[in-house]
C-alpha cells in the first residue's frame, strides 16, 4: 500500500492497525484535498456549456455538434450521440424560430 498524498511505499507494522499514510501531514493534506473536491463537485461546471441564446452561438453550437455527430462510433457512445442529436433538434427549432 502506498500513501495517497506522496506515493512512498507504506510499512506496515504487523499486529498493529493498518497505516493508510506516512504521517500526519500527509494525511492532513489528502483531507484537505478530499474536502476541497467536495466543494468543487457542488459548483456548476464551468464546462457545462448554458443554451445559448445569441443566433451565432446558436450556430456555432450547431456546427460543432455536426462535428461531434461525424465522429466514428467508437469515439462518441451512443447515448451521448442521442442526447447531441436532441440539442441539435432543439438548436435548428430555435433557429427556425428566429428567422
Ligand atoms: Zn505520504
Amino acid at each position: 500500500m502506498k500513501c495517497p498524498n506522496c506515493d512512498k511505499e507504506l510499512k506496515q507494522t504487523e499486529g498493529k492497525r493498518e497505516k493508510k499514510f506516512c504521517n500526519s501531514t500527509c494525511r492532513s493534506n489528502v483531507w484537505a484535498k478530499l474536502k476541497r473536491q467536495k466543494k468543487e463537485n457542488k459548483a456548476p461546471k464551468p464546462t457545462e456549456k448554458s443554451e445559448p441564446t445569441d443566433l451565432n452561438e446558436v450556430q456555432e453550437r450547431i456546427a460543432e455538434i455536426e462535428k461531434m455527430l461525424l465522429l466514428p462510433q467508437k469515439y462518441l457512445a451512443y447515448n451521448k450521440r442521442t442526447i447531441l442529436e436532441s440539442e441539435l433538434n432543439k438548436l435548428k427549432f430555435k433557429l427556425i424560430d428566429n428567422q
